[in-house]
């Protein structure tokens, strides 16, 4: 199959838009930019559409998709019950990074909810999204538009390195302003529980609805319970590299580091460092890349996933990765972060 790219960086060419909005009515595959990370769309109200999907990122059957939204309105065609605190959370941050958890409605096939009786649906912060979703239908079902098991994509070239081929069509944004996924809610129980940490953390949430819960898997221990998300319990945003995080003062962690990458290049490994700008300077030896600057978390959240993807196209065999605790979006970045390491944490 060709792949069309479409070129929306500068604006919305209503043509090709057009052409996206029947691709999808037709029932075929197409990736577009939203605030988070590149979404690869399909109807989500046609299984045979959402099968595509899970064909074109090997992604496994009983991981569920997120449908995509342009209207409030529309929330109510696909969900069954909409909690008044659901409403206050739409009210305040669609569009935007936020996914939440619905009983569905018969409309919404299994194909789309991985077998589940529940629905997450988003309404992204994206002028090209939320036109295609218009021009596609209204509801569009979306994951990353990445391999499975890849690290997501946040610019329209890394779409295309995993997807080129195998979908009818990629509308090229941009980079992406946020570059982790959006925050989902579960709110069928009293308390609203954050299932996957994003943009809008707990604090911005209970600002609205009062007490919110974490999903204890996702919190930093070790956890034997499941994430009650169900994408949560696949390895996820694996680098090829074997990599392992160094937590600690910032001192300690760079000579921590600088020792490690001394004895990989002594075992004849190519070691990578992800480091900050701060203090990628520090690291005299190793490949270093500097994820953003600790003064500005998104630059942080927004390279995290090209920086996984740089160092593997440079075939390091190893990452060693400073923390980023930062203050707002730390849970979110670290999340990604130990997940992309298989939750090897050194602390010094
Ligand atoms: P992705 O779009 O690739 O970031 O993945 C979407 C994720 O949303 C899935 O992997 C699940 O973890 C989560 N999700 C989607 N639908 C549901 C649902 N009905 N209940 C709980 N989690 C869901
Ligand atoms: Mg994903």
């Amino acid at each position: 199959m060709k792949t069309i790219i479409e070129d929306m960086t500068e604006k919305i060419n209503k043509q090709g838009m057009e052409r996206a909005g029947e691709i999808l009515k037709n029932g075929g595959l197409v990736a577009f930019p939203t605030e988070t990370v590149y979404g690869l769309g399909a109807n989500a109200l046609d299984e045979t559409a959402s099968a595509k999907i899970y064909a074109a990122k090997g992604r496994p059957s009983d991981n569920p998709l997120i449908v995509h939204i342009a209207r409030m309105e529309d929330l109510y065609t696909i969900a069954r019950e909409v909690p008044e605190k659901a409403k206050l959370l739409a009210e305040k941050f669609w569009p935007g990074p936020l996914t939440m958890i619905f009983p569905k409605k018969p409309v919404v096939p299994y194909g789309t909810t991985g077998g589940l009786d529940t629905v997450a649906v988003r309404m992204p912060n994206h002028q090209v999204a939320l036109e295609l979703i218009r021009s596609g239908g209204g509801f569009i079902a979306a994951p990353s538009a990445n391999t499975s098991g890849r690290p997501s994509p946040t610019k329209a070239s890394h779409v295309e390195e995993d997807m080129g081929g195998r979908i009818d069509m990629i509308i090229d944004g941009g980079e992406v302003g946020i570059g982790v996924e959006s925050t989902i809610v579960d709110l069928s129980g009293d308390t609203p529980v954050i299932l996957r940490p994003g943009y809008i953390n707990q604090a911005m949430l209970e600002e609205v609805v009062g007490a919110v819960d974490v999903d204890p898997t996702l919190l930093r221990t070790d956890c034997k319970e499941r994430p009650k998300a169900p994408g949560m319990r696949y390895k996820h945003y694996a680098p090829k590299a074997d990599m392992t995080i160094v937590e600690g003062a910032q001192e300690k962690v760079i000579a921590g580091i600088n020792d490690r990458i001394r004895s990989a290049l002594e075992k004849g490994e190519l070691p990578g460092i992800i480091a900050s700008d701060e203090t990628a300077d520090r690291y005299p030896e190793g490949v270093v890349k500097s994820i953003g600057s600790r003064k500005d978390e998104l630059s942080i959240s927004r390279h995290l996933y090209s920086v996984l993807r740089e160092f593997d196209e440079l075939n390091v065999s190893v990452i060693y990765s400073e923390a980023f605790d930062t203050p707002n979006l730390g849970q979110a970045i670290m999340n990604r972060l130990i997940k992309a390491a298989g939750h090897q944490i050194i602390k010094v």
